[in-house]
């Protein structure tokens, strides 16, 4: 089967936004698709996924496990069958490194992307032209969700580089139609005189920096709610607590959009908030959405915490079929207020990577974060140590103080009451620790939460 004929049959078309006037414009940037039925949803998702799997034939990573498991593309004749096709992992991305995974000669590739590899290969993910057109339309479509349009001016405060937050961002707003700021990220008083000065009504940013923003606003006495044109934040890229949203939405004094993407699925644009903000709507038209047993395997009832798997349905470079993202979360729903039925999932827990097993209970830093953002006394910055002391393992949570204060009976009462909640959420009492604001280490990019000292023992 020729290139040109797999990917024709991949191509849909590109939509332009509305540039009506206020008032007429449509609520969706891609209204056709955006408020499919669910059946028309599905229809639309099995005639995708047959032509995926047929152009995964033109890989032999693909080819060789069809084999192994006795499938061909012609088993693929309802949706369910998707549990038919083999899982794929971070670890074939790596034996796979650089190429191995692409579907389409090099040649047809405009852009590689690459996550970060701090054990072995890094990953690394190829796009054609065609990949790169519709994630701008992903992201663009999400943005405008969230009511932005053309003459909204959008700055992305994120990573630029391999880090998909910037040139995702970068060609969605851009897609959109919006005067489009590469702030990148850092260099807060940069950031701080662009908002200002370009009447920026918008930010993408991940939600430690955003924090770190604000912090520096208030030094140089800057209310963002006085002084700029603010309107919407995108956040993403790392795990955030519903309260911690809230405190942004606070800060800022704006609405605060959860972000979901990962570079394996392109980036940013996989899953985001609608104005409801009850749930992520991931993009059926473009992924398969599964929640699985991480033990097991098998699909787990709607509401019910298990691991995210993703297939692509539009990909050409490199299409991958259930991606096991290691992202815990659940179904919430499959139709919305908004009028779009695009399945809605709440936010991440965190991968299961990132879970903490600290004498034998199971703990997410994101669980941590929920209480001690409840406590207004306490900034936004935390940090959890693992430590052995008397070969017994131990949690050390450090929190930084909002205020200056010189009341350190207050300060013990709080610790104390801290170590309370925290008991009762994660089932063992840590050592709780109030820092002086700013003590803390601040990363540059992604927060880095969880520091484990433990001794181990053989
Ligand atoms: P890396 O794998 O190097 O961190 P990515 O940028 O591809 O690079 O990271 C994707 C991961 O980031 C996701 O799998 C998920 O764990 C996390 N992530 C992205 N967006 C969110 C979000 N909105 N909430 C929670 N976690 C997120
Ligand atoms: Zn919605």
């Amino acid at each position: 089967m020729s290139k040109e004929t797999n990917s024709s049959a991949l191509v849909h078309s590109t939509p332009r936004p509305s540039r009506e006037g206020q008032g007429g414009e449509s609520a969706f940037f891609n209204p056709e698709v955006e408020t499919l039925s669910r059946a028309e949803i599905e229809a639309l998702q099995l005639e995708r996924l047959q032509q995926t799997v047929r152009h995964c034939m033109n890989n032999e990573f693909y080819r060789k496990k069809f084999a192994e498991m006795g499938i061909t593309p012609d088993d693929i004749k309802s949706l369910a069958d998707v549990r038919k096709l083999p899982f794929t992992t971070k670890q074939d991305l790596r034996d796979t490194y650089p190429f191995g995974m692409s579907c389409v000669p090099l040649r047809d590739c405009v852009r590689l992307h690459s996550s970060s590899g701090t054990t072995g290969n890094p990953t690394v993910i190829l796009h054609t032209q065609k990949d790169l057109d519709e994630w701008a339309n992903q992201v663009a479509r999400n943005l405008w969700m969230v009511g932005l349009r053309p003459d909204d001016v959008f700055q992305n405060s994120s990573g630029y580089g391999m880090f998909t937050g910037g040139l995702g961002f970068q060609y969605g707003a851009e897609r959109l139609g919006m005067l489009t700021v590469p702030a990148a990220a850092g260099n807060s008083l940069r950031q701080i005189k662009f908002i200002k000065d370009f009447g920026t009504t918008a930010i993408h940013a991940i939600p430690s920096y955003v924090t770190r923003l604000y912090e520096v606003m208030q030094q140089e006495g800057v209310d963002p709610r006085r002084d700029t044109k603010l309107k919407v934040l995108a956040i993403g890229a790392e795990p955030h607590s519903e309260e911690q949203r809230k405190r942004i939405e606070q800060m800022m004094g704006v609405k605060a959009y959860n972000s979901f993407g990962m570079s394996e699925m392109c980036g940013p644009g996989v899953g985001f908030e609608c104005p409801e903000q009850n749930g992520l709507h991931f993009w059926e038209d473009y992924y398969i959405v599964e929640i699985v047993d991480p033990e097991t395997l098998e699909p787990v009832p709607d509401g019910e915490i298990g691991e995210l798997v993703l297939t692509t349905l539009c990909r050409e470079a490199m299409p991958l079929l259930r991606y096991r993202t290691r992202d815990l979360t659940r179904v919430l729903g499959r139709t919305c207020p908004c009028g779009r039925n695009h399945i809605r999932l709440d936010r991440m827990r965190g991968r299961s990577d990132d879970m903490i097993v600290l004498r034998g209970v199971n703990i997410f830093p994101i669980q941590i974060e929920k209480i001690l953002m409840q406590f207004p006394e306490v900034g936004t910055n935390y940090l959890i140590t693992l430590v052995t002391e008397d070969n017994n393992d131990q949690m050390i949570v450090e929190v930084e103080l909002n205020e200056a204060t010189d009341d350190y009976g207050k300060l013990k009462g709080l610790e104390q009451e801290l170590r309370h909640r925290l008991g009762d959420e994660i089932l063992l009492k840590p050592i709780v620790r109030i820092v002086a604001k700013g003590t803390l280490p601040v990363s540059e990019g992604k927060a880095v939460r969880v520091v484990d000292k433990r001794k181990v023992f053989e």
